[in-house]
């Protein structure tokens, strides 16, 4: 909740105290999370529009990350650099380790509370070897990675592909449904609602997740500026592959994969990538003028 107000017995109305933030504990964060984070941080604090309400739930965070020595099907972090190894922005990071030595982890701390939290865990000191084991685990689950995404090349290939037809293919799959965006660790477009109780003495505005597969999201008066599931496709993945970088100096993909996993349509970012350079490569239809 962002604001709320109440009428006093005098008919005016007086504004309710804005919500105090928690402090947070994030636990299990995975490396491409954290790069999720620094991307949100980025957008939301390091710009001319800084949020007050993102900066106040992420100051005092704690941050414990785990390294991922065993990538999911669908991740493709090594190929963003994001992953699988935690090289910032946590306060603990955890990798677990499983030898012919045990199971156990090895823990390392990023910042002075992560220390004082080690200090108290009944810990032994990490030999070299438990060290070296641990990065080899960590670099062989990069290795194992199936999908990727090139490091470059994306701002002008999504540019390049404003009219391709691949985009029809897309839309005769998509469903728009936006699950794509509310799993998406870096998508961050909200909008506001205002609400009453039923004797209008008491309002509310609330601030909720929106998508931009929703036909509402860029409604103007006369309609909705993205009308087609095509236009709505392609500013998702340009904006996230390419526009991203011009706005924000870096990718908005950090390679964790869920927008592949819960995708009902079985659509597949990095396929989808793929399929448009191959396009792009054999000469894309050209640009037909409408605009679409
Ligand atoms: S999750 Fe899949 S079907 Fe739903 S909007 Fe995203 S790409 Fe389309
Ligand atoms: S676009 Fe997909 S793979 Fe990339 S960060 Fe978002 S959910 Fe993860």
């Amino acid at each position: 909740m962002l604001w709320s107000a109440d009428r006093t017995p005098d008919g005016s109305m007086a504004g309710g105290e804005p919500e105090h933030a928690r402090r947070y504990a994030l636990l299990g964060v995975r490396p491409c999370d954290l790069a999720a984070i620094a991307v949100l941080d980025r957008v939301l604090t390091g710009g001319r529009y800084a949020d007050p309400v993102y900066a106040g739930r992420r100051d005092g965070n704690l941050v414990i990350a785990v390294e991922c020595t065993e990538p999911g099907a669908v991740c493709f972090c090594a190929s963003m650099g994001t992953g699988p190894h935690a090289d910032a922005r946590f306060d603990l990071a955890m990798t677990e380790t499983a030898d012919d030595q045990g199971h156990r982890f090895l823990i390392r701390a990023g910042t002075p509370a992560g220390s004082e939290i080690l200090a108290e865990l009944p810990v032994r000191a990490a030999g070299d070897a438990d060290i070296a084991g641990a990065a080899r685990a960590v670099a062989d689950a990069a290795t194992r990675m199936t999908r990727s995404l090139p490091a470059n090349e994306l701002p002008e290939l999504l540019a390049a592909s404003r009219e391709s037809a691949h985009w029809d293919d897309v839309a005769s799959r998509c469903l728009t449904c936006g699950n794509c965006t509310m799993v998406c660790p870096t998508c961050f477009c909200t909008t506001t609602e205002d609400v009453t109780d039923l004797t209008g003495d008491h309002a509310e505005r609330w601030r909720r997740w929106d998508s931009c597969f929703d036909l509402d999201f860029t409604h103007l008066h006369g309609g909705s500026v993205r009308a087609s599931g095509q236009a709505r496709y392609r500013q998702w993945i340009t904006h996230k592959l390419g526009t991203w970088h011009d706005q924000f100096g870096s990718s908005g993909c950090v390679g964790c994969g869920r927008c592949i996993a819960w995708c009902p349509a079985g659509i597949d970012i990095t396929r989808e990538v793929a399929a448009l350079s191959a396009l792009q490569r054999a000469g894309d239809a050209p640009d037909d003028g409408t605009g679409r």
